[in-house]
């Protein structure tokens, strides 16, 4: 297959290591909806929705008259040293919506930097550098954050100075837990975080940073109630919990608007980025007060929180709050679910479905077995997009295809979906 013009471009000016989908890489030119248009003027109905980025949809008038009439004041923006109105009034709805008391929060340009900014506080407020992290985890690609990541596909250095300690609990089909009952599993997760605790810190942890779900890692999904589990031990030490819920948030597990509140606990610390901007680059961190202000020194985000980022978060959270988005993801989600356990049940490559809401996760495997089996996964990336739908793969060891629509999916698009997924399953399977 010849390379285009601008696929060839991009291989001379950017690096190596920043991964392109698909043998014949796609450019989009235009979207609407849940659907985009690349450049060779194919249609593709998006359920991945730039890695969650898009949480509801393409060109809605809401976001786009809101990003528009901050653009009409001629203030794309002066600096954060100044008030920001839209800044103030998304604080105060995201620190009423965290659930989390005396909430203060601070706004960054994307999940790593959200990510950073816990670490800084937890660090910080407890004194110590020494951070537990999930096994199979992702948190962002800064010097900090790839070094409490949990997945060394994804984790560029080695040279953190964080000094880290992984615990079992986030990815449960391959784990050495994997056949317990839930509260077996809850229990066997326990055991390892207190020997971790015991055998591999000196007891002074900051905190234990953890994805509800883990998105890279393939849409792995622990049994409600894990963290509750951990949070008791955590207590015990004074160890904070952050939670990730760069994926998680926003409604899009369904049933919770946060993934956390699965577990029935409140972290002390959240980060948030992706879909709260619907495609502008926006992240944060929410924290109790007296976490948040641990700082003695100044710390300023430049673009963090800036009128166009802000103004286009507040519309895209009020249109999610009005239109109950979360409801639309519990349905179709439950819809998608039971349609994809269908589907597995026909091919034994298909090792596991799972995952909440609009976030699913489908673990393909050697038939006859549980090994991995990234070369279908690939396969099924290339022939979901020759039907026309664009999914996403992720996972340890690259064989997990994930989906994650735009939460304003409708009841057709499902079904579409499920029918290319059914084929594109079907042509994976060799056997
Ligand atoms: N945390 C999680 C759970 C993520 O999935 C990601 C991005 N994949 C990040 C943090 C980092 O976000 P960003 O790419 O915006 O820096």
């Amino acid at each position: 297959m010849t390379e285009s013009d601008l696929l060839r471009r991009h291989r001379a000016v950017l690096p190596n290591w920043l991964a392109l989908y698909y043998s014949d890489p796609i450019e989009i030119v235009s979207a609407r909806g849940r659907h985009v248009t690349d450049s060779q003027g194919r249609t593709y109905l998006d359920f991945f929705a730039g890695i969650l980025t898009n949480a509801i949809g393409y060109d809605v008038a809401e976001i786009s008259d809101a990003i528009r009439r901050q653009l009409d004041t001629g203030v794309l923006h002066t600096s954060t040293l100044y008030l920001i109105r839209k800044q103030v009034e998304l604080a105060e709805q995201i620190a009423e919506l965290s659930g989390i008391a005396d909430a203060k929060v601070f706004f960054t340009n994307s999940g790593t930097e959200a990510n950073e900014t816990a670490l800084l506080l937890a660090t910080q407020y407890r004194r110590s550098n020494q951070i537990l992290a999930m096994r199979n985890s992702y948190h962002g690609r800064a010097f900090g954050t790839v070094g409490i990541t949990g997945n060394r596909g994804w984790s560029a250095s080695s040279l953190s100075p964080v000094k880290v300690s992984y615990v079992h609990g986030g990815y449960r089909y391959r784990g050495p837990f994997a056949h317990l009952s839930d509260d077996g599993y809850i229990a066997a997760c326990a055991d390892d975080l207190r020997d971790v605790l015991q055998t591999t810190t000196s007891g002074d942890v900051a905190a234990l940073i953890a994805e509800p779900i883990q998105g890279v890692g393939g849409f792995s999904t622990p049994p409600d109630g894990l963290f509750a589990s951990f949070k008791e031990i955590l207590d015990e030490h004074g160890i904070l919990l952050i939670s990730d819920e760069v994926q998680t948030g926003w409604g899009r597990t369904g049933e919770h608007f946060w993934g956390m509140d699965a577990h029935g606990v409140k972290p002390d610390i959240m980060t948030f980025a992706k879909g709260v901007g619907n495609g502008l680059a926006i992240g944060g961190v929410i924290a109790r007060g007296e976490i948040m202000d641990c700082l003695q020194a100044n710390s300023i985000s430049t673009f963090g929180g800036n009128p166009v980022a802000t103004a286009g978060a507040k519309a895209t959270v009020d249109y999610l709050l009005e239109h109950d988005l979360q409801g639309n993801a519990a349905k179709l989600g439950d819809r998608l679910l039971s349609g994809l356990h269908e589907i597995g049940a026909r091919h034994d490559i298909v090792g596991d479905v799972r995952g909440k809401g609009l976030m699913i996760g489908i673990e393909l495997v050697r038939p006859g077995g549980t090994e991995p089996n990234p070369p279908a996964a690939t396969e099924v990336l290339e022939e979901t997009r020759s039907r026309g739908l664009l999914v996403g793969k992720g996972g340890l060891y690259n064989n997990v295809i994930r989906l994650a629509p735009p939460m304003t999916l409708t009841d057709d698009e499902a079904e579409q979906a499920l029918d290319i997924l059914g084929e594109a399953i079907t042509a994976a399977d060799h056997r």
